[in-house]
C-alpha cells in the first residue's frame, strides 16, 4: 500500500518571470485506485505530471508531495519506520521512479541500436539498483552509527565490505530470469512476441509507442502509475489493448493510476474511482465516475461557472 499525497502545489516555467501555472494542486493517489484526471487544454494537466517527475523546466514555488510506504511495499526489502515517508521534491527522478512512481515521460523518444527487450531490462535492473542504494545507504549510516564506540575493528570490517560489489549484481535480473517476466507481462497485454526484438521505437506506431509504455510500467510494477493522454491518438483496438494493461496494472499489480486524459473515450474502459477537473492550475472539481460523462455531455463551462459563483 502506497499514497501520493500532493498538497497545496504550486509550480511555475523554472525561468525568470516564467508563468505561475500550478496554483494550489490538492490530490491523494492511493495504491489500487484508478484517478482521472480531465479538464480543458492548458490548464495544468501535464505541468503537474511533470512537477511529480522532477521535470527541470519548472520550479515548485509552494506547497508538498509525499510519498508514503509500508514496510512490506518490496517484495525483497523491509522498509524500516522511518523510511516510509519521502519528501518527493527532495528527491531525484530516478529515485522517485525507485520508489515506485512511474512516470511515462522517463521514455526515451527514441535511442539508436537498443532493443526493447533489452531497455526494459535496464530499466528495471537500474530501478533495483538505484531503491537498493535509497535503502542501503540508510542502512549503512545507521549501522556506522550504532557502530560508534564499539568495536574498531568492526568499525574498519564493516567499511571495508563495499555493497556496491556483489550485492549490487546479486539483485540484478539475468538474461533469461528477464525474459520470462517480460514473456509474461506480453501475454497479459495481449501483444505480440515480436515486439520484444525491435529496436525501441524505431518505426513504431502512436500506438504501439503507447502499448510499449505501459509494458514498461507493468515491468517496473510501480506503486502508483502517472500516465499522461495514453490515450491519444489510439484507434478503438489500440485503446482496448491499452486499457486492458492498465486495468492490469491495478488489477494484477495492485498499482494506484493518476490517469491524465482530455476525452472521457478512455473512462469506458478504465473505469474511474475518482474524477478531478483542474482549471487553471487548480482541481476545481471532484467526483465520482458520473462526474466525467456529465463533462462529456456538457463541458467544463458549468464546472468554472460553479468555482466563480463559490469565489
Ligand atoms: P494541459 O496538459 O492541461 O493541456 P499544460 O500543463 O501543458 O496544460 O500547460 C498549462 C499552461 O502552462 C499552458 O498555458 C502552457 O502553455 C503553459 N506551459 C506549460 N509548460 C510550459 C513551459 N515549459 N514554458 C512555458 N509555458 C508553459
Ligand atoms: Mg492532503
Ligand atoms: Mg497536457
Amino acid at each position: 500500500m502506497a499514497v501520493l499525497e500532493i498538497d497545496n502545489l504550486q509550480a511555475k516555467v523554472a525561468e525568470d518571470g516564467g508563468e505561475q501555472i500550478l496554483e494550489g494542486v490538492d490530490l491523494d493517489v492511493e495504491s489500487g485506485e484508478i484517478h482521472a484526471l480531465m479538464g480543458p487544454n492548458g490548464s495544468g494537466k501535464s505541468t503537474l505530471a511533470k512537477v511529480i517527475a522532477g521535470h527541470p523546466a519548472y520550479e515548485v514555488t509552494g506547497g508538498e508531495v509525499r510519498f508514503h510506504i509500508e514496510e512490506d511495499e518490496f517484495e525483497d526489502i523491509e522498509v524500516p519506520a522511518d523510511l516510509q515517508t519521502w519528501d518527493l521534491l527532495d528527491l531525484e527522478p530516478n529515485e522517485r521512479a525507485a520508489l515506485g512512481i512511474f512516470l511515462a515521460f522517463q521514455y526515451p523518444a527514441e535511442i539508436e541500436g537498443v532493443t526493447m527487450v533489452n531497455f526494459l531490462r535496464t530499466a528495471l535492473n537500474a530501478k533495483l539498483e538505484e531503491r537498493e542504494e535509497l535503502f542501503e545507504d540508510e542502512d549503512e549510516e545507521d549501522e556506522a552509527e550504532a557502530d560508534e564506540g564499539g568495536d574498531t575493528k568492526e568499525d574498519a570490517a564493516g567499511y571495508d565490505t563495499s555493497p556496491m560489489e556483489g550485492p549490487a549484481d546479486e539483485g540484478e535480473v539475468g538474461v533469461a530470469e528477464f525474459q520470462e517476466i517480460l514473456q509474461a507481462k506480453m501475454e497479459q497485454l495481449d501483444m505480440d512476441e515480436k515486439f520484444a526484438n525491435r529496436y525501441l521505437n524505431a518505426g513504431f506506431s502512436g500506438g504501439e509507442k503507447k502499448q510499449n509504455e505501459v509494458l514498461q510500467a507493468a515491468i517496473l510494477e510501480p506503486s502508483v502509475a502517472v500516465l499522461d493522454e495514453i490515450d491519444s491518438g489510439l484507434d478503438i483496438d489500440r485503446l482496448q489493448d491499452v486499457s486492458q494493461g492498465i486495468n492490469a496494472l491495478r488489477d494484477e499489480q495492485g498499482a494506484g493510476i493518476l490517469q491524465i486524459t482530455h476525452y472521457q473515450r478512455i473512462l469506458d474502459y478504465v473505469e474511474p474511482d475518482h474524477v478531478h477537473v483542474m482549471l487553471d492550475g487548480e482541481i476545481a472539481k471532484s467526483g465520482g465516475a458520473e462526474l466525467a460523462e456529465t463533462l462529456e455531455d456538457e463541458g467544463y463551462d458549468w464546472v468554472r461557472e460553479e468555482v466563480y459563483e463559490a469565489a
